[in-house]
């Protein structure tokens, strides 16, 4: 722990120098320093101990500074810390693409890799679309994706995503792309399917099914996120409505691209969300969970199909594109030891122990005025404050500072509270959790179930 003038210090270099994301400089409140963490928690410089019920942005799988991870770094990072990839490759990057490519449904055969979840999603739209002009096909220049999308902030992620009112300033120059109806699922009050699910997909569907007649076409790629959409609001499908969904797209002979950035790596409950869907996609993105979330890291798995399109005897058909750090051998030893993790802590068995206790929660969080949709998946669990998710509430900035001041980091996406921890979260810490957040969903009901 550092003194009280040193942190002071930290925080004021920051503010001097810092340009943080996702926030209005002018009126966001400063910054915590954080000193160390472990496990689920994090300890700031001033002491105090937050648990990390967000896993730091969605990333963080096993715990904080997991001792297997931290030392499968320390041990790479005195062996080979990076080298270019164009040319040479080196064993962390050759076994962690073997790894993957066994975790996932063939044809899924070829591994590029990148730095975050917007180049796992840039690659994909790029191959997508370069695969169809690889084959002389020139007609297709949209994409078609989900309403209440997000797939990441560079130019194609925000194209794809543009429906979740992120991108205002950048609507003229963003890519052409279709959006259809997400059709959302909730529980009920008895735990069960809420009734109107079956209506909505109909509806959805067929709304999905007049734009592929009128634009099928012209499509080069269809992207989602499997199961869950996170950033709009951690709103849930049923997996039969994404498998009905990609089974028209596939129909048309449109790649479809799963975006597993948020849901890969046990979010969900199983590996990968696609699994619980029975969909094998022609792309996948990985990113968030990969290294365990140690270091960015990304990967883009293609199709064999997609793979061999991009095959010849000149360069002009190649994928042209690559980032300096593609395939940091840092980061391929993280994700290698993260995955084995999951065998050895059996991580899916802990995940299935969170959902359990999370939907004894929901019960209970279900009952209290104004709170609405309760939902879980994996380790996942969200109410909404009031009927629909609407990002831009006022809500979330005020809730997150009163869970700040209760030891926890929730970070409510507007008016949505959701839990995602690590999967090393201890069955005490989570029951504190659940008692704190239903504690804070009582004393702020005021402000969203008013009477
Ligand atoms: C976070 C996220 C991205 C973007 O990943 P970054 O690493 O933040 O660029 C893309 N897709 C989904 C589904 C995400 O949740």
């Amino acid at each position: 722990m550092s003194d009280n003038k040193s942190i002071a210090g930290i925080v004021e270099l920051d503010q001097r120098h810092v340009w943080h994301p996702f926030v209005q400089e002018q009126t966001a409140p400063p910054p915590l320093p954080v000193a160390r963490a472990a496990g689920a928690s994090l300890f700031l410089e001033d002491g105090r101990e937050i648990l990390d019920l967000a896993s730091s942005w969605w990333v963080n799988v096993h715990g904080h500074c997991h001792p297997a991870i931290a030392q499968a770094l320390g041990d790479q990072a005195r062996t080979l810390e990076h080298v270019i990839f164009a040319g040479f490759t080196h064993a962390p990057a050759a076994r962690l693409a073997e790894q993957l490519v066994n975790f996932l449904p063939a044809p899924l055969s070829r591994v590029f890799y990148s730095d975050n979840g917007s180049t796992a999603v840039e690659a994909a739209l790029k191959m997508a679309f370069q695969s169809w002009r690889n084959q002389g096909e020139r007609r297709r220049t949209l994409f078609l994706a989900f309403e209440g999308a997000y797939h990441g902030d560079t130019f194609g992620a925000m194209s794809v995503g543009r429906s979740s009112n992120f991108y205002a300033p950048f609507e003229d120059v963003l890519l052409k792309v279709r959006f259809t109806p997400f059709a959302e699922t909730w529980l009920n009050a008895d735990g069960d399917v809420d009734a109107g699910v079956e209506t909505r997909e109909a509806a959805a569907l067929a709304e999905l099914d007049a734009i592929l007649e009128r634009d099928g076409k012209r499509v080069a790629g269809f992207i989602a996120e499997p199961l869950v959409q996170g950033a709009s609001g951690m709103r849930m499908c049923r997996p039969e409505f994404l498998r009905s969904v990609c089974e028209r797209v596939a129909a048309q002979g449109i790649p479809v691209i799963l975006d597993e950035v948020m849901t890969g790596f046990g979010r969900t409950g199983t590996l990968f969300a696609m699994e619980q869907a029975g969909v094998t996609p022609d792309l996948v993105c990985l990113s968030k969970g990969l290294t365990g979330g140690f270091l960015p890291l990304a990967a883009t798995v293609a199709s064999t199909k997609v793979y061999e399109s991009f095959l010849g005897s000149d360069f002009g058909t190649a994928f042209a594109h690559g980032h300096s750090y593609t395939a940091n051998p840092l980061g391929c030893a993280a994700a290698l030891a993260s995955l084995s993790l999951f065998t050895t802590e059996g991580t899916l068995e802990r995940i299935g122990a969170i959902r359990e206790a999370n939907l004894r929660w929901l019960k209970a969080a279900a009952r209290l005025p104004g709170i609405c949709r309760p939902r879980a998946l994996g380790s996942i669990v969200a109410v909404n404050l009031g009927l629909e998710a609407d990002y831009h509430s006022s809500l979330g900035p005020k809730l997150k500072a009163r869970f700040l001041e209760l030891g926890l980091l929730v970070r409510p996406l507007g008016n949505v509270v959701y839990l995602m921890p690590p999967a090393c979260i201890t069955p005490e810490d989570l029951a504190r959790a659940h008692q704190t957040v239903l504690q804070v969903l009582r004393e702020s009901a005021p402000l969203y179930a008013p009477r």
